[in-house]
């Protein structure tokens, strides 16, 4: 076992299970699911309809206030994206939007995975002493379901849900109440996860360790200005 803080935070969605990751391949299945009703024929027309969807998401997620609110609102904000899209291209239905939307949001809800080495990863860092939460944005509903059909609740000894604390990342008060109900200090302790912002830049402000986890190899954001305190590809590098 390599040298281990005092206790770890543990981000979920794309951390532990792989949740929300590499949307554009869900979306062209999923639009060619509704290829008929998009009056879309052809892998190009499809290809239109995907990049307008989720352009407007992302213009829609880059608004941090919006995102906060949105968050605790997953299905709510692809409807509004869809809807968005389909106006671009003047081809405003909000009804078949709709269904769009939530049809997104059921595949996405059945293809959540868990990471094959999380639950080894963490249990072996349990056996180990290190004091271990989980820290999640989003609705209480939609994060404990996850929570539930993972195992994951008996695993950490406190488990922190935006839709339940009131606060979510990269707000500090997130971090030190996690801190706190772990009984240990900031510089004692690693935050883990997928999102630049939440789990390297402000857990670093706080003075702990920022892991990013980058199953993907996206690298480092160019316009980054913190450095990880460390980079892995998979969990169980964490015990290796
Ligand atoms: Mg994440």
């Amino acid at each position: 076992m390599p040298a281990l803080p005092r206790a770890i935070l543990f981000d979920l969605d794309d951390t532990l299970i792989r949740a929300y990751a590499q949307p554009e391949e869900a979306w062209t299945r999923l639009l060619n699911v509704f290829a008929t009703h998009l009056d879309a024929h052809d892998p190009a027309a499809i290809e239109r309809v995907r990049a307008a969807v989720m352009e407007e998401a992302r213009a829609f997620w880059s608004d941090s206030a919006a995102a906060a609110k949105w968050r605790l609102d997953i299905p709510g904000a692809r409807r509004l994206s869809v809807r968005r899209g389909l106006a671009r291209l003047g081809r405003a239905d909000d009804a078949l939007a709709d269904r769009i939307a939530d049809s997104f949001t059921e595949l996405r809800r059945q293809e959540y995975r868990l990471y094959p080495d999380a639950h080894a990863t963490v249990d072996a860092l349990r056996d180990a002493g290190v004091r271990l939460a989980l820290v999640t944005n989003g609705a209480a509903a939609t994060q404990r379901a996850k929570i539930e059909r993972f195992e994951l609740a008996h695993r950490f000894h406190h488990i922190q849900i935006e839709g339940e604390f009131g606060q979510g990342k990269p707000e500090l008060a997130v971090y030190r109440h996690a801190l706190e109900r772990l009984g240990v200090d900031a510089s004692d302790a690693w935050m883990v996860g997928d999102n630049y912002e939440w789990e390297v830049v402000a857990p670093q402000a706080l003075g702990m360790r920022g892991i990013w986890y980058d199953p993907f190899e996206a690298g480092v954001p160019t316009q980054a200005t913190a450095k990880p305190s460390r980079i892995i590809k998979r969990l169980s590098e964490l015990v290796e």
